[in-house]
């Protein structure tokens, strides 16, 4: 495995991205800023400016200025979306892309890739790229969890239930009974995956009609694309799920034990995912920082970093890898999180800060990942 040195790399990548990018570069002059100066040593990482998500939106119009390359370099544009239109835009090359599907290989026993079947509340990868692409300067542009679905390490076995009909999808309800049914008391490796709300939802209706199954201790529910409150684009349900609801609610009725819940979280700015494993003390799920990225929770009205347990605040991420084209190093997202350690996992013990997702701040709409879709009322059944 390849030995990262966090700090080392940032740095290298910062004064690059202050070279590269002369946007960045006027962020920086504007607060007195130089990295090759001012960051040398751990702590000034704190000070390390940062560029809000929102510049990476459509409407915002920088998406080529926040780029540290030509466009011709990029591969593609990947895209986040929300309802009302106006998604983040992120040029990344080939090499960015890579390193993201790096990032899931070193967590593959987290995310437990090695299930054998898999049931996606997602459309296929190879769809949900597509959907909605556009040439931006002869590049395409292509839903960021689309990419994500691509890399994953699926198996073979794996169901897509998100099926495009008449320019909307729909859950193929039918296949997700078979599948329940099928893997019923079996003790199979099995996952379910992908869309919260979509899970939730169809949790709800099967409820209704069935009695719960039992898919047993070696059965996950692997979430992503966050949707814990209850909107993202398109995809609505109208309430907010929490996050022990969806867990309690989900378990009882599939016969998966809680602690088999994990959920991932990220935003198309960013290059790591950060995933986290459900804790029934807890009743949240405790995000895991792995140690090739880092994470500083900062006063929603100070922007001063936090780090104490129980403080809650913006998210910032620093990227030492996988930001080659864009500006992407440091980046503050409008979600909120809470500390609960910054230096041990209270839970499992893993030696890494550990956070709790709180959600979007207050007014600004959803704009996750799992937005970019059109998803159909009434399901298929
Ligand atoms: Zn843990």
């Amino acid at each position: 495995m390849k030995d990262y040195n966090f700090f080392k790399d940032f740095r290298s990548n910062i004064i690059s991205q202050y070279e590269d990018c002369n946007a960045y570069k006027l962020l920086c002059s504007s607060q007195f800023y130089d990295p090759s100066k001012d960051l040398n040593m751990e702590v000034d990482m704190e000070r390390v400016p940062f560029v809000e998500t929102t510049l990476f939106k459509k409407s915002a119009n920088m998406y080529t200025t926040l780029l540290r390359t030509e466009p011709k370099n990029l591969e593609k544009w990947t895209v986040s979306s929300s309802t009302s239109g106006d998604p983040s835009i992120v040029g990344r090359s080939k090499k960015d892309m890579l390193q993201i599907k790096e990032f899931i290989e070193l967590e593959k026993e987290r995310l437990d890739t090695s299930s054998e079947y898999n049931c996606v509340f997602y459309p296929e990868p190879e769809v949900m790229r597509k959907y909605k692409s556009i040439q931006i300067l002869d590049r395409p542009t292509e839903s960021y969890i689309g990419n994500i679905l691509s890399i994953f390490p699926y198996s073979e076995n794996t169901n897509y239930l998100l099926h495009p009909s008449e320019g909307e999808f729909s859950v193929d309800m039918e296949y997700f009974i078979k599948f329940l049914n099928e893997h019923n008391h079996k003790d199979d490796h099995v996952s379910l995956r992908g869309s919260t709300p979509l899970l939730y939802n169809a949790t709800q209706q099967l409820k209704e009609r069935m009695k719960p199954f039992k898919l047993g201790e070696s059965a996950i529910v692997h979430t992503g694309g966050g949707g814990f409150d209850g909107k993202k684009g398109t995809i609505n349900i109208g309430t907010k799920i929490e996050r022990w609801r969806f867990v309690e609610e989900v378990s009882s009725f599939f016969g998966i034990p809680e602690e088999n819940f994990i959920d991932t979280y990220s935003f198309t700015e960013n290059t790591f995912p950060i995933t986290g494993h459900y804790s029934k003390e807890q009743k949240d799920y405790l995000f895991h920082i792995p140690r090739w990225g880092k994470v500083i929770i900062r006063d929603i009205k100070t922007l001063k970093p936090l780090h104490k347990q129980g403080d809650r605040g913006l998210i910032q991420t620093l990227n030492a890898y996988g930001t080659s084209s864009f500006a992407g190093a440091s980046i503050m997202v409008d979600d909120m999180a809470e500390i609960v350690s910054e230096t041990r996992c209270p839970e499992c013990n893993a030696e890494v800060m550990t956070i709790k997702i709180i959600g979007r701040v207050k007014g600004s709409e959803a704009k996750g990942c799992g937005a970019t879709l059109d998803i159909k009322e009434g399901v298929k059944a």
